[in-house]
């Protein structure tokens, strides 16, 4: 499975590049936010999963798991 790299759709609807300098979370590495439950998590809390035809970014192993 290979990595969704171009272009990820954020909560709000806006679309960003996953590399963009202007980024609300520069200097955190790539927070993505979950897809069900809107909270922020770094990569390695997030699993993608394809939900109607996209790729989307929840928590894993699943929502409300916090370390
Ligand atoms: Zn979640």
């Amino acid at each position: 499975m290979s990595k969704p790299e171009v272009t990820q759709i954020a909560d709000s609807g806006l679309r960003y590049h996953s590399k963009s300098a202007g980024s609300p979370f520069s200097g955190l590495g790539q927070i993505r936010s979950c897809f069900f439950c809107g909270r922020h998590r770094p990569p390695a809390a997030l699993m993608t999963r394809r939900l109607l035809g996209r790729t989307e970014q929840v928590c894993k192993p699943q929502c409300g798991a916090e370390s």
